[in-house]
């Protein structure tokens, strides 16, 4: 598809100041540039494009939202354009940004002393290091606070034991973000590379997210100082914001993903010819099915807004960045299954963008809080009443 030129039906644009927009052209760039001619390659070969990080950290893409040791300072507007034209490029590419910035850098920032902050956010804005953040565990992914991980004060040091999985970035980085159950409280620290009993190995045989490196995390008998405890993150609650800030970015991400899918159709559909010779465009069910893709685009776009200006203002619950993750990534699953039918045989094929789509956003209604997950905040939100057990 030559020249991605976005998807707007309902005049939304006329929603962005002419900054917004900017800072979306300048993400569509970079992707048009950048990401689409590599990204086929990249997929078949189950390798992140590396070559791209300090390019994405010049351009500010890391932790966009972010204020301060060299952070770009961007509204949650801008920074939720930047995700939707990444994820339009792929999902894994729009992983690594939203776990350095969202996961990482934002942890650091609001839970981290002067002294972390100053080390590591401007390495982490421009690219220099990578961080990765370990919630998960084996046996607790939608439930992460069974987690079994430990840390042991000991002498001054915290002493870590445990295994983190499913960890984006886990084997890139040099810094890992990781949560573990410290004298009775979940406590967040700053696992430096190279630490003694810290290793890491990668997950292979994934039929999604191929683009974006996965890894197991080890920690046995590892020594952390004292001053890598982020002293304000005390609490599941810290590790739950970090989702939060990430679970946003993924419902912008999600509505870039869904353009991709449905331009392709529309313009595949405009131009195959079935019966008569007249391109299925021209069939009501076909027609049916952009109509519906659309129509669902658009209400995710409304929605993305109205959160992004409502975290502008404060006023964003987590419950609201719920609605918005669950909604959008639904319906652009939705969409890029509609999008693989309308190819017909074609959709199955590497050469157009949907089946990596589609692949990519089965993980993306999986990773932070399932489909399932965000129904149950909801729930509660609306009833007052937690149905998790
Ligand atoms: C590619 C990839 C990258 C990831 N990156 C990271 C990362 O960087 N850091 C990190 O910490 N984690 C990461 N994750 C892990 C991810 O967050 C978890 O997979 C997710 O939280 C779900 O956990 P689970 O896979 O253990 O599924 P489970 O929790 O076992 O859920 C399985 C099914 O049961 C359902 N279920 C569970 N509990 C309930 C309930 N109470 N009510 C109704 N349904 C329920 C779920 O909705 C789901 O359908 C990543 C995962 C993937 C696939």
């Amino acid at each position: 598809m030559a020249g991605f030129r976005g998807v707007d039906y309902m005049m939304i644009d006329s929603l962005f100041s002419e900054e917004e927009l900017m800072v979306r052209q300048t993400a569509r760039a970079f992707v048009e540039d950048n990401v689409v001619p590599v990204i086929r390659g990249c997929y078949r070969d189950g390798v992140f494009p590396s070559h791209l990080i300090r390019q994405m950290g010049e351009l500010g893409f890391f932790g966009a939202n972010l204020e301060g040791y060299g952070c770009a300072g961007m509204s949650n507007v801008e920074y939720g354009l930047i995700m939707q034209e990444l994820e339009r490029g792929d999902s894994g590419v729009r992983s690594f940004v939203s776990v350095q910035g969202a996961l990482v850098m934002y942890p650091i920032l609001t839970y981290g002393s002067e002294e972390q902050k100053q080390r590591w956010l401007p390495k982490l804005a421009s690219g220099e290091a990578i961080g990765c953040f370990g919630l998960t565990e084996p046996g607790f992914g939608s439930n992460p606070g069974g987690m079994l991980t430990t840390a042991r004060s000991d002498g001054g040091d915290w002493v870590l034991n445990g295994e983190k999985t499913w960890i984006t970035n886990g084997s890139a980085a040099d810094l890992a973000v990781v949560f573990a159950r410290g004298d009775g409280r979940v406590r967040g620290f700053l696992v430096e590379k190279g630490t003694k009993g810290y290793s890491s190995s990668d997950i292979h045989g994934k039929l999604s997210m191929r683009a974006s490196v996965t890894s197991s995390l080890s920690f046995q008998d590892c020594r952390v100082p004292a001053e890598n405890a982020l002293p304000g993150a005390v609490g599941l609650k810290t590790a739950l914001s970090c989702l939060t800030q990430a679970r946003y970015g993924i419902g912008w991400g999600a509505i870039g993903a869904a353009m991709d899918c449905y331009e392709t159709a529309r313009q595949y559909a405009l131009v195959r010819k079935q019966f008569n010779d007249r391109p299925i465009a021209s069939h009501q069910l076909v027609q049916e099915k952009l109509a519906w893709m659309i129509t669902e685009i658009t209400k995710a776009q409304l929605l993305a807004v109205q959160v992004g200006r409502i975290k502008d203002g404060q006023r964003a619950e987590a419950a609201h960045i719920s609605m918005l993750k669950r909604n959008n990534v639904a319906i652009a699953l939705e969409c890029a299954r509609l999008s693989r039918d309308l190819l017909g045989a074609n959709g199955i094929m590497d050469e157009y963008p949907v089946m990596r789509h589609l692949a990519n956003l089965e993980t993306v209604k999986t990773y932070e809080g399932t489909d399932h997950i965000h129904a149950l905040i909801i729930g509660e939100r609306v009833t007052g009443i937690p149905a998790y057990c």
